[in-house]
């Protein structure tokens, strides 16, 4: 039986390892009515549930919403299915989250 005696290495230094090139002025995700966000929208899953805390909530009861460090999963498009609030692309080509494997 082998013993695993690697160190652990925590989620935050994981993802200071990748590099995020911002397309200043084309954000690949967007909410379609921030409206729905703030007066529909109660649990705002998105708010805890994207790895990279791109989503927040506001003072207004709404959220929002800043793409720097999108890891691309698509956790927000799937979750807010019942809304179906979240426009998503992909970024532009040599845009976006530049990973570092290992
Ligand atoms: S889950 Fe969707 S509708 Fe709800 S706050 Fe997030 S983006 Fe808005
Ligand atoms: S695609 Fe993933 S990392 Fe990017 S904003 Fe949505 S949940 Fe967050």
């Amino acid at each position: 039986m082998s013993t695993n005696t690697a160190t652990p290495v925590k989620i935050e230094e994981k993802l200071f390892q990748n590099r995020y090139r911002v397309d200043e002025g084309h954000p690949h995700i967007s909410l379609r009515d921030a409206s729905v966000c703030r007066d529909a929208c109660k649990d705002k899953v998105c708010t805890f549930c994207c790895p990279a805390g791109c989503y927040a909530p506001d003072a207004s009861g709404g959220v929002t919403l800043s793409v720097d460090g999108c890891l691309e999963c698509g956790t927000c498009r799937i979750i807010c299915a019942e809304h179906q609030n979240v426009e998503w692309w992909y970024p532009r080509g040599g845009y976006g989250i530049l990973f570092k494997f290992g």
